[in-house]
């Protein structure tokens, strides 16, 4: 049979379940072609004894409201009974690793006067910011400033230290020294492009003063939650949301053609091992960008997606051990911890996971979501068990066995943003221009967040639609 969609899409991650949604939103026909067994691509979660593992993603940050709608649709918002859940008010709390302790991040000007996180020179430095010039090496072709840069700029050392730096392990496993500030974190570059300073452009947006309007999409507050059967259930539901027919598993791609400067003529096999064949007027890439390389794609369009496809990502590795409650010496009282660079940790930090969401471990049990690896040491995502029990041991009084452990390797963890990034972006038009109907789409482009996928997703089904 050949199918006859206007859009055929590849990978069900939720970059690509989003642009789904969106087109079927609107009445456009389109198919979807999984590689694997299910939905989700990194959002995947395993229950079992009590216990929940998050493979990949542990959160969600709503901030959109076009998220905030698609949760609504599809039954998955926290307003609408049990299926959601959001974050425990302990979660707010973070702790940064400091001399082998773990220390809370201030949250009020009495606390970081009195946190041992900074010296005392760090905290006077930080009350410069709004004094301090805006980066001007782009028009003087000096390229692009790090994440680092920007930090030791405008806050001083002792931030880039003690709270960027983990930040940056946290969120990217990165190396801020090699990180675009422009690309990695657009809203902190535009602060200081159009504020001068982000702490005043904090500021004016939250008042609505000055040159940029706030974004009329944008959640204030934004709310960090999850689901009862973990993160896994959301690409699921968005995957049964779509029209029987229109979303398929274990296919393999064996051939991409286009055909004049329209259809996209593509051959696979599917579940049951049967060639299929289908013709469509949009193509969307959403597998992931080491994936595209090994697409049957046009020889052309390989060699002009190289910088895509060999961006950088480096591999992390999730451990998720389970414990008695009076084997952790420490409270727990929060999100997780994050290691400063100078503690010469094997891990990269840890998520306080049955603190964070109800439901992650049975009565008088805790899991503790441990990652290692990463820009700085990705060998670090091969460290056995041990290793972590006994850092576990030191920083967090963890004593005995755990009752339950889960672990996920990722070899192509994150997508980094790093300084040379604007090539990855003039690679994307180029392919997007030369090949009409061709749109890529997923965590190498707009965000590597769950939340910035799914918006990115959505505004590429928009795209589409209008077209
Ligand atoms: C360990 C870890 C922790 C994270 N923690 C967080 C967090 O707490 N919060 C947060 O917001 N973000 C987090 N992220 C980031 C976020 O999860 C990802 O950036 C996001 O889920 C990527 O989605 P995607 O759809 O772009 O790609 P993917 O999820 O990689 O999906 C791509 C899909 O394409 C499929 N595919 C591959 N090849 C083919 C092919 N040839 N044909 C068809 N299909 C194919 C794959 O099977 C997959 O389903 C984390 C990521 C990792 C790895």
């Amino acid at each position: 049979m050949e199918y006859r969609a206007n859009t055929a899409i590849l990978g069900a991650g939720i970059s690509g379940l989003c642009t789904a949604y969106q087109l079927n939103q609107s009445n456009h026909d389109c198919l979807v072609l999984e590689s694997s067994s299910e939905a989700g691509g990194a959002l995947k979660s395993t229950q079992s004894n009590g216990y929940l593992a998050e493979h990949g993603p542990n959160s969600l940050l709503v901030k959109d409201q076009r998220v905030n709608q698609l949760l609504h649709a599809t039954g998955l918002h926290p307003e609408q009974g049990t299926s959601a859940q959001t974050a425990n008010a302990a979660a707010k709390k973070r702790y940064i690793v400091h001399n082998g302790k773990p220390h809370a991040m201030p949250s009020s000007p009495l606390g970081m006067f009195k946190t041992p996180l900074f010296s005392s020179k760090g905290k006077l430095r930080f009350a410069l910011e709004p004094f301090i010039g805006r980066y001007r090496g782009l028009e003087q072709g000096l390229g692009e400033e790090s994440f680092a840069d920007f930090v030791r700029r405008r806050l001083g050392p002792d931030m880039l230290a003690s709270a960027a730096g983990p930040f940056v392990s946290g969120i990217y496993a990165g190396d801020p020294e090699n990180l675009s500030v422009r690309h990695a974190f657009p809203r902190l570059w535009n602060l200081e492009h159009h504020y001068g300073s982000f702490i005043l452009g904090a500021l004016a947006l939250q008042f609505k003063l000055g040159p940029v309007g706030k974004n009329p999409n944008r959640l204030s507050p934004s709310s960090m939650i999850s689901f009862r059967n973990g993160m896994q259930q959301l690409p699921s539901a968005i995957a049964q949301s779509l029209p029987p027919g229109h979303f398929e598993t274990n296919c393999q791609l064996q051939n991409i053609q286009q055909h004049g400067s329209s259809d996209w003529e593509l051959t696979w096999t599917d579940n049951n091992k049967q060639c299929q064949q289908g013709v469509f007027n949009n193509l969307v890439l959403a597998v992931p960008h080491h994936q595209l390389a090994k697409l049957p794609l046009p020889a052309d369009l390989l060699k002009s997606l190289s910088p895509v496809s060999s961006l950088a990502s480096p591999p992390v590795t999730s451990l998720v051990l389970g414990f008695k409650r009076e084997d952790v010496r420490h409270p727990l009282d929060g999100f997780g911890m994050l290691i400063k660079q100078s503690e010469a940790s094997p891990l990269l930090g840890v998520l306080f996971s049955s603190s964070m969401f109800d439901g992650r471990a049975p009565d008088q049990h805790v899991t503790l979501t441990c990652m290692m690896g990463g820009s700085l040491n990705p060998h670090f995502a091969e460290n056995d068990d041990q290793v972590v029990l006994d850092e576990l041991k030191r920083l967090l009084g963890v004593e005995g066995a755990p009752s339950f452990r889960h672990r996920t390797s990722w070899q192509h963890a994150i997508p980094q943003y790093s300084l040379d990034y604007q090539k990855v972006i003039d690679a994307i038009q180029t392919c997007e221009n030369d090949y009409p109907g061709l749109h890529l789409a997923g965590n190498y482009r707009g965000g590597i967040s769950v939340g910035d996928c799914m918006v990115n997703g959505l505004e590429l089904g928009q795209t589409i639609v209008s077209k």
